[in-house]
Parts: structure tokens; C-alpha cells; sequence
């Protein structure tokens, strides 16, 4: 399909959509990183057309859906649930998560805790997910002027990762999986 990029886009990146917390990442050949912590900052760009209003999408709504799953992430502990080597046991009784990789081990409280279904907590992979849930706070597959979805988490000053995905698209290829 012959997809012409869209001529208007909005972008929403603001000091309220920083958020710190800590991670760490496994590399090719079983390198595991020392736990560590960024101030990682958001942006959300939404590319198409213009709706009645005039403007692709509202901003204050783009501001306060990536206000509200920035505030989830702050201050916490970032984990992957589908990482092949990481293994993260959650013991509710004594509130507490333990990490293993390989013959190392970290346990935290529980509530310190965002557990998330990615694979490597990579900023390409925060990105990835900050992008579905915008994509259901917004429900973007609802409105047809909007073409495409960016979104950037910089991990460090000037190291930024984009993910984009079509959200009419995903709306398609689902309504097609159905029928
Ligand atoms: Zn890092």
C-alpha cells in the first residue's frame, strides 16, 4: 500500500514528562550492566491530517495521556518480563521481587517495582510501549486523521530512540484477523 506522509504533525515534549528510574540492560554474548539510573525524557509527535478542530490532535490530551504513564515509570525500578535470561519472580507475600541472571541476583521491595512486558528495557523498547499505551489512553485507532504515532525516550543527553507505528493500520490488520 502507497502510504504519503502526512504534511501536519503535533509534538508534545515538556520538563513534566521526564521521569527517573533505574534499569539495566543485557548486551550480546551474556554481558549483564550494573544497575543504574537516567533521566529519561518523552516525546510524542502524532503525524495526519487535520480534523474538524484544525489541528491533528489535541495537545493537552497527548500532555496529560504521556503525563500519566511518565508518573507510573518515576521513581522506579524498571524490569523486563520477556527477557530470555532476566527471570523475575514476584513473592506477594513477602511484597518483594527478586531478578536473577545467571549467578547474579537482586531483590526489591515490590512496590519500587514496574514490571514490564518487554524484553530488554532498552529505550527502544520503553519507547515501544510508552507508544501502545498512548495508542489506547488516546484511542487512536478511533480517529482516522491521525496517520502515525512517534514516540522518543532519550536516555541520556542527545541518546534518543524512536518507535512509530500506524494506528489505523493496527486497527485494520486486526478488524482482518477477526473476520
Ligand atoms: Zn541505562
Amino acid at each position: 500500500m502507497l502510504f504519503v506522509s502526512p504534511a501536519f504533525e503535533a509534538r508534545v515534549t515538556k520538563d513534566s514528562l521526564v521521569f527517573s528510574a533505574a534499569h539495566f540492560i543485557t548486551l550480546g554474548g551474556g554481558v549483564c550492566e550494573r544497575l543504574h539510573g537516567h533521566n529519561w525524557r518523552v516525546d510524542v509527535v502524532i503525524a495526519g491530517d487535520l480534523d474538524e478542530n484544525h489541528y491533528v490532535f489535541d495537545f493537552l490530551a497527548i500532555r496529560d495521556a504521556a503525563e500519566r504513564i511518565v508518573q507510573e515509570l518515576d521513581h522506579h525500578m524498571l524490569l523486563p518480563d520477556r527477557h530470555p535470561d532476566i527471570r523475575v519472580q514476584t513473592d506477594d507475600q513477602a511484597s518483594e521481587v527478586t531478578v536473577r541472571f545467571h549467578d547474579r541476583r537482586w531483590v526489591f521491595p515490590q512496590d519500587d517495582c514496574r514490571i514490564l512486558p518487554v524484553a530488554n528495557t532498552t529505550a527502544e523498547r520503553l519507547a515501544e510501549w510508552i507508544a501502545g499505551r498512548l495508542i489506547d489512553a488516546l484511542e487512536l485507532t478511533g480517529h482516522p486523521q491521525v496517520a502515525e504515532l512517534k514516540v522518543g525516550v532519550e536516555e541520556n543527553f542527545g541518546q534518543w530512540a524512536w518507535y512509530r507505528r500506524r494506528p489505523a493500520a493496527d486497527a485494520r490488520s486486526s478488524e482482518t484477523k477477526r473476520g
